[in-house]
Formats: structure tokens, sequence, C-alpha cells
């Protein structure tokens, strides 16, 4: 079952993962003399600002991510990246301190999945551009072409190929789809935000979405010069002891500083609390109060493996598959879209197929995520236990100012914030002898300067 050409492909969705499986899969048949038509279905108008123009996501790119497009000749135009982040600064209940990281030369940037927030529109012409519409555009520039279309049902032909029908227009009887389509291959793209999972799991060949979590995202105006002046070029992390909450950040983007909130069940009023926790206070301008209704979203984080996510012909990429926990989700997508397109274009697109060449690539992730897992269990331990936090911030205070230290600890927390290692990797750098040995120490000298 192979791709040859004249063999049409159909991608529903088109996020990060489905505009670069798009692309992927065009330059790698291009490389090797097949000619494919592909069709990439995506509803969504990047071009609008607010939720439905938008993603939703923090919206920050891993420098690992930055690095690995540049290998690949992507660059990002500047119109996209509004803030280089260049260090974090670790908020707890019982002090904060920044990280650096240890080469200076390490710099994430943050973007827009849209045109911007909800409320943006009187800045028109807007000084961004998002970063989803360039990802479809890469797709478009390779011979993509872009229906711009919700799919709505998708059935398995007797010969194994795939139809898809769209949903009706406005104005077109609703009972009544439309068959668009049929596919020699589908690449399922759709996110975890919406009923785009159903349309696979109704085909029947086993596939069940990964577990998620729900988050709180808002985009905070402030005004760009005092975001720059309250937030600098620095990601603020906070660990705090608010029931709910795993962990909430603050990113500058241009004139927005975008609060980001992870835990069981987030939900507004866990969002205001954390808004009006003094570390967090101390961020905004004296007398700023949160804006009544921002322009916030509830997404779907992916925090677990999925079930078959492929069989004959169908694949899924992306968060509706495999991603990475809390982090760098675009660039989990550009990864496994990579490896989707390699497997359909080198050995072929039966479920066989993409277990041998696609599959490992989704195992690899999930069983680092689990390594993440428990890295990420060790936040409670922060969190509740004052003399805990105190330890670390005391081991990054020495690293930070010792100019000559490997900063293991501080690097580790770099990693994991922004996403640019694997688990197993930072878990290696967190577990040195070094580190235990330093965080044992201060965690003495934290418990006997609190019992004193
Ligand atoms: C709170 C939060 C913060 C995050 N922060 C970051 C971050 O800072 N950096 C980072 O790298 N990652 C981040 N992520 C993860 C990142 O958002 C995702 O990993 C990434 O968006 C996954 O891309 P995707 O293409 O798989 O899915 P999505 O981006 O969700 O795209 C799915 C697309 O499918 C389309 N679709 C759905 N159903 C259909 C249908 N029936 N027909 C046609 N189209 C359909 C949708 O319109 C959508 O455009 C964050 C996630 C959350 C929840």
């Amino acid at each position: 079952m192979e791709l040859t050409s004249g063999a049409r492909v159909g991608v529903v969705g088109g996020g990060p993962a489905g505009s670069l499986s798009a692309y992927f899969l065009l330059d790698l048949a291009r490389q090797t003399g097949i000619e494919l038509t592909v069709e990439l279905f995506e509803p969504r108008d990047f071009s609008l600002t607010g939720p439905p123009g938008c993603n939703m996501c923090g919206g920050v790119i891993s420098e690992s991510l930055m690095q690995k497009m540049a290998a690949e000749g992507i660059v990002l135009p500047k119109a996209l990246m509004l803030d280089a982040i260049d260090s974090y600064v670790l908020h707890t209940d019982s002090g904060s301190a920044a990280i650096r990281p240890l080469h200076e030369e390490m710099r994430i940037v943050s973007i827009f999945r849209g045109a911007g927030p909800q409320g943006a529109e009187s800045q028109r012409p807007l000084p961004w551009s998002s970063f989803d519409q360039h990802l479809l555009e890469m797709a478009k520039g390779l011979g993509a072409r872009h229906v711009p279309r919700r799919v709505r049902r998708l059935e398995r032909e007797p010969d194994g190929r795939l139809r898809i029908h769209l949903l009706p227009l406005k104005g077109e009887n609703p009972d009544q789809d439309t068959l668009f389509g049929v596919y020699d291959l589908l690449i399922g793209c759709v996110g975890l935000n919406g009923s785009g999972v159903r349309l696979f799991e109704e085909l029947d060949f086993g596939y069940r979405p990964p577990k998620s979590d729900r988050a709180w995202v808002a985009e905070l105006y402030m005004g760009a010069e005092e975001v720059r002046r309250r937030l600098g070029n620095a990601m603020h992390i906070f660990l705090l002891d608010v029931p709910g909450m795993k962990f909430a950040a603050l990113t500058p983007k241009g004139h927005y500083a975008t609060f980001i909130l992870l835990g069981e069940g987030v939900n507004e009023a866990v969002a205001r609390e954390v808004c009006h926790s003094p570390a967090v206070r101390e961020l905004f301008p004296e007398g700023w109060e949160t804006p009544v209704r921002p322009c916030h979203c509830q997404p779907r984080i992916n925090i677990g493996p999925p079930v078959q996510p492929f069989a004959d012909r169908v694949v899924l990429v992306g968060d509706c598959a495999s991603s990475r926990l809390y982090k760098d989700g675009i660039g989990a997508a550009y990864r496994m879209a990579k490896a989707c397109a390699l497997t359909a274009v080198t050995r072929g697109v039966s479920g066989a197929d993409f277990r041998a060449g696609y599959w490992p690539a989704c195992q690899e992730m999930d069983q680092d995520n689990r390594l993440g897992h428990l890295l990420f269990s060790m936040d409670g331990l922060l969190r509740h236990l004052p003399p805990f936090r105190r330890a670390m911030l005391t081991v990054i205070r020495e690293e930070q100012s010792a100019s000559a230290d490997p900063r293991r600890l501080s690097s580790a927390l770099w990693d994991t914030f922004t996403g640019s290692a694997a688990y197993r990797d930072i878990f290696r750098r967190a577990a040195h002898p070094v580190i235990v040995w330093r965080l044992f120490l201060a965690l003495l000298r934290a418990l006997w300067s609190g019992s004193r």
C-alpha cells in the first residue's frame, strides 16, 4: 500500500500538526519524484482576532524547535515573533529566583497563533501576524490545497480508501452532508478542542484519543511599555500553594501578558485567586485590575498516550495522538508530522507501515512523558512544603551567582519550562549527585532556620 503519483491525501485540521504534515509530505514526495494531491481541511480563519482565529495556547516556541526549523531552512519571519525570552523567573510563596540559561544564545520566542486577542482589532493594521497562518501558507507554498470547511463524517470505501464528507454550509440542507472526495491516505490532525477526534473513533479501527486536562489561558492587555517594564524579557513561572493549580505562567507578548494556568479542573475562580496572589500582583502596574472579560479560553492539554492512532490509510498526528507533556506541543507536532510523512512516503500507508515507521516515534515520546509525570509530581513537594521551596531557591541563586558553575539545577529547570530537552535528559541532570547533595544541604539549612 504505497503512495504513488496521482495519489490523493486528505489532511483534516490545519493547526501546526496538519500544516506541517502537509508540508513535509509534499516536500518528501517532491524529493522522491512522487506527485501528490494534498487537500487540507481547516475551517478556522487565522486572520481573525479572538477565539475564531486562534488555536488556544501559550504561544511559546522552544529553542529546540527554532533550531530544527532553521536547520530545515524554515525561518520564521520577524513579524511573527513578539518577544524573545532569555530567562525565567520562578516565583513561589517563599520568594523568587531568576534562571538564565548557561549559554546566552539560548532564546525562545512568543507568538500569536491567530491574529491576536479579542479587542486587538482596534490596533489594525496589526503589528504582528499569525503563526498558524504562516504554517498553512508554507504548506500551500508547496502545493497543498486549503479547503476552508469542517469535516463532518469519514467513511471507508469497500476498496479501503476513505471518504470525506463536509459539514453543510449555511443555507444548505443541514441534514445532508457533502461528499467532498475519496482519499488514499487520511491524516487526522484535529487536536483535542472539539469533536474532531470522534470522526476517527467512529471509523472503528481502535483509535482512542489521549487523556486530556483543561487549562486556562487569558491575554491581559498592559501596553507594550508596561509589559517590558514589568515582565522584561522573562517568562514568569508561579509555583503557589493555591488549591487546584499545578503551575501558572505569565509570558510577555507585545502589548499583552499571556496568563496560563494548569491544574486539575482549573476554572475562573482559581484563575482569579492566582491573579490576586501577591506574587502575581506585584508584576502588574499599581492599581491594575484584571479585566472583567479578558480574551480567554479553556483549551484541552494532552496528558497521556493515545490508543492505536493508525490503521490502513489513516493516521493521527499532533495533540490528538502523541505530544509532549505540558510543553513544546508545537515542537512535538513538528517531530511527529515529519515522522508520519517520512513513513508514508518511504514505507507506505498500511497499518503495518505506520506501526513500523511512525509508532516508535510516538512511543518514544509517550515513554519520555512518563518521566515528565514523575518530575511534575514533585511540584506538590515544592508547593506544599516551604522548606523544599526555600532549598530549591537557595540552590538556584547559588548557581546563578557563580559564573563558572555548570548550573545543573537551573539548566534542568530551564529545559523543563522551555521544552528544549527530553524529560529523560532533564531527569538525568536533575538527579546528579551534586544537585542532590546541594539540595540536601540547603534543605537542612531551611529546616534549621525554620525551627528557630
Ligand atoms: C494552555 C496551553 C498552553 C500551551 N502552550 C504551548 C506553548 O507555549 N508552546 C507550545 O509549543 N505548545 C503549547 N501548547 C500545546 C499546543 O497548543 C498544541 O500542542 C498544538 O496546538 C497542537 O497542534 P495540533 O495541530 O495537533 O492541534 P490544534 O492546534 O488544536 O489544531 C487542530 C486544528 O484542527 C481543526 N479541526 C478540528 N476539527 C476539525 C474538523 N472536523 N474538520 C476540519 N478541521 C478541524 C481545528 O480548527 C484546528 O485548527 C499549549 C497547550 C495548552 C492547552
